[in-house]
């Protein structure tokens, strides 16, 4: 049944809405379409959070919404979306969408997966397709009021996330909404709802079927949120870890494998507090941490089979980042960045002026000593390794000179040079 609150009923006010978002659903309805603000950006002002998109769905179809809007793309083949731009940035804007069971044109796979969900509906069945019913809420700009199909307003009072439907049916549909039950739990600190969250324990399994393009941006979503620590317990908690970072989990399941939890951890809160003070944090460096322990595992392999130590850092990675790639696919241009974090490692063994100050004007010196360190503070090597490296950088030429003086260049390449000259 549907609910209602008027302006005096709830805490959104206009002005909190992007004027870009306004000005869409004030024309889309001057052309006799019905529109509202939806999903994460009612829920956050609600909540008096600052939402990070302002999501419009609409009665008029994709079509319609390009006729009004010449700046309008319309993307997505399984999900088609129309795109507002205004210049680098655009506002989505989506069209009610049936349950996808309801008609022929909505498909299922054998598991009850959707496949297409072009299926265009009324805004209830717009609202009761969507996950959680905090999440299916609707404000409408003319009336003021917020629309409420799913008793979304009783479960963000109660603070928790409860999936609209029969749990399990809906995990089948979309295996990532276990993902994003988590993800929601944690951003919003609200509990799982008891329904919503035994399944979870069963159907893990299902992410296996997911596109491992997808889990990557989820898997992005979960780490790089403020709350990396928090969710990647969470994740083990509900066994759900294991599909995003199978070989970690692999590795964590060694017993005496205690040493690799720390490093991951310690890294984690790294991360969260980088996030807090907006430094930039890079996916590279979350992989490179996440499947160090098998690259190193791998690298040792190679070694006793006689291979030189570079080359066998190089295979390990390729081993690791083509396993990684089945579950969550690492855009290249992110694995190779991983790939050189693990191959400098070696680097910072040798402490010779040549190879020191050509080292730190390497372009990935900062990641790489980023990492050197994150070893050293759980433990995998002595303090003093890292803490020379940090001192060396806040030195002046001279004293960097003097720094590394002590370390003799290796003698083969000194004879080399002087016979040159
Ligand atoms: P965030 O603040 O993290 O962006 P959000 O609620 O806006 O949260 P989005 O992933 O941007 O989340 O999705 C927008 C809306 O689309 C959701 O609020 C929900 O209503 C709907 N939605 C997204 N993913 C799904 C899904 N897998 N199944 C059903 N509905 C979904
Ligand atoms: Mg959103």
């Amino acid at each position: 049944m549907v609910n209602r609150l008027s302006p005096t009923q709830h805490s959104i006010v206009e002005k909190r809405i992007c004027k870009k978002a306004r000005d869409i659903l004030h024309r889309l309805e001057r052309a006799d379409h019905e529109a509202y603000l939806v999903g994460g950006a009612v829920r956050d002002l609600l909540l008096n959070h600052s939402p990070k998109d302002f999501d419009i769905a609409t009665s008029a179809h994709p079509e319609e919404v390009k006729k009004i809007f010449p700046s309008c793309r319309l993307i997505g083949r399984r999900f088609r979306l129309a795109h507002i731009h205004y210049g680098r940035e655009y506002l989505e804007v989506a069209t009610f969408r049936a349950p996808h069971n309801e008609s022929e044109s909505g498909k299922t796979s054998e598991k009850g997966r959707i496949i297409n969900d072009n299926v265009y509906g009324s805004m209830e069945e717009d609202a009761l397709r969507r996950d959680f019913t905090i999440n299916a809420l609707f404000y409408d700009i003319q009336t003021g009021d917020v629309v409420d199909h799913a008793d979304g307003i009783d479960d963000l009072e109660k603070r928790e996330i409860r999936l609209i439907g029969d749990p399990e049916t809906r995990y089948r549909e979309d295996p990532v909404r276990m993902l994003r039950a988590i993800r929601f739990a944690i951003k919003l600190d609200f509990t799982i709802e008891a329904t919503t969250e035994k399944p979870i324990y069963e159907l893990g399994h299902l992410l296996k079927d997911i596109a491992p393009a997808r889990l990557f941006d989820e898997t992005l979503k979960l780490f790089h949120s403020g709350n990396a620590l928090k969710t990647f317990r969470m994740l083990r908690q509900y066994d759900l870890f294991q599909y995003l970072f199978p070989q970690t989990e692999d590795s964590l399941l060694r017993e005496e494998n205690e040493d690799f939890l720390t490093f991951i951890e310690t890294a984690l809160k790294n991360t969260d507090k980088r996030i807090r003070s907006n430094f930039s944090v890079t996916p590279a460096f979350l992989f490179a941490v996440m499947l160090w322990d098998k690259t190193l595992e791998g690298f040792e392999r190679y070694r006793s089979d006689g291979q030189p130590e570079y080359q066998s850092m190089q295979l390990s990675a390729s081993d690791v980042i083509g396993l990684q790639a089945k579950s969550t696919a690492v855009p290249r241009r992110f694995s190779n960045v991983s790939r050189d974090i693990w191959l400098l490692q070696a680097r910072f063994r040798r402490k010779d002026c040549r190879a020191v100050f050509s080292f730190i004007e390497h372009k990935r010196f900062r990641a790489a000593y980023d990492f050197f360190c994150l070893r050293a503070r759980s433990g995998h090597l002595p303090v003093e390794d890292c803490e020379w490296w940090t001192e060396f950088q806040t030195l002046t030429h001279d004293e960097q000179m003097e720094a590394c003086q002590e370390f003799a260049a290796p003698k083969r390449r000194s004879n080399r040079r002087r016979k040159r000259k």
